[in-house]
């Protein structure tokens, strides 16, 4: 770097690069605590069967509830509990708490409604994923093929080789595996067609307008068609409108998830959510 004739500037520079690096310590020492007391909590989101709104499954979010009553989202402290060396831990308190979330289900009567889990590339890396999933399944009393694994293409693509084995581990075990943000990632149809997976998830940004913009409507099709031709079940994020509905069905996307269907909710407010499916039935 030149050193420069007024020295304010870099000053001012210095002191935001120190403040930054402060404050992310500081919340890195937070989300240990945080950890440790279990502070954390899961919500839950429904996917729905595209044809009759039926909730087949429930993804779990992480949310870190603030003493002022206010919630850190996910995107706002997945990165640096990776960076931080802290993400096995996180997930391993996200895999145990989404195994008793399941189970809560089942008790409820709604033994068929598996719980989605996300997985960061960290995790997904970690020798011991089968092993935090199958402790879990034991630990809690619920089988396998109730739990799924929600993994980005991203994640996946940092080492194919690696991932397929891992995913196939997985598999053995009777856990379904989703491939989340898809589309965004660039893997190709030859590699996907020897993975082992259940379902695609068509990224929010492919959904977002698909009915009017002819751009993104290209691209679900072929996202749909590439994904049943795999002969896997086709999700839809982000759905918001009734017009984004009506399209995906038209299209035969299978499930459909977004704030149309159910914003993310506590495990509370879910089973009272689902009474009314029941109610229906
Ligand atoms: P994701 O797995 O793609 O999850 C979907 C995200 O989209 C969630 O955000 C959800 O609240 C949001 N969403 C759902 N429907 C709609 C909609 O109709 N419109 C809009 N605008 N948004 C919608 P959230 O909960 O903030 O999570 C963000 C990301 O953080 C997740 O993306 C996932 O990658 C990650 N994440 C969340 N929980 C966990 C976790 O337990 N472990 C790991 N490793 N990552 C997690
Ligand atoms: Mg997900
Ligand atoms: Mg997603
Ligand atoms: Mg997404």
């Amino acid at each position: 770097h030149a050193a420069r004739a007024d020295g304010v500037l870099i000053k001012y520079y210095d002191q935001a690069v120190a403040q930054r690096l402060t404050s992310r310590l500081h919340m890195a020492a937070r989300i240990h605590s945080a950890i440790e007391q279990g502070q954390f909590e899961l919500y839950f989101q429904p996917i729905c069967r595209a044809g009759d709104g039926q909730p087949v499954m429930l993804e779990a979010l992480l949310r870190w509830p603030q003493a002022d009553g206010s919630w850190i989202m996910p995107g706002e402290f997945i990165n640096l509990a990776e960076d931080t060396g802290q993400m096995i831990a996180l997930g391993r308190w996200v895999i145990r708490a989404a195994a008793r979330a399941q189970l809560a289900l089942a008790t409820a009567g709604w033994r068929d409604l598996s719980v989605a889990i996300n997985v960061s590339a960290v995790q997904f890396f970690n020798d011991d994923l089968l092993g935090e999933f199958s402790r879990a399944c034991e630990d809690v009393g619920i089988a396998p093929q109730a739990l799924q694994v929600e993994l980005t293409e991203s994640s996946l693509m940092r080492d194919p080789e690696r991932g397929l084995q891992t995913m196939q581990r997985l598999h053995d075990r009777g856990i379904k595996i989703a491939l989340d943000d898809f589309g965004t990632g660039f893997s190709s149809m030859s590699y996907l067609q020897h993975l082992p997976l259940d379902a695609l998830k068509i990224d929010r940004s492919f959904v977002a307008d698909v009915e009017t913009n002819p751009r993104n409507a290209a691209i679900c099709r072929a996202l749909l068609s590439l994904g049943h031709s795999l002969g896997l079940e086709v999700v839809a994020e982000g759905v918001e409108t009734e017009g984004q509905r009506q399209w995906l069905q038209a299209h035969q996307c299978d499930q459909l998830q977004g704030y149309l269907l159910g914003r993310p909710a506590s495990m509370g407010q879910t089973l009272a959510w689902l009474e009314t499916f029941k109610a229906k039935a």
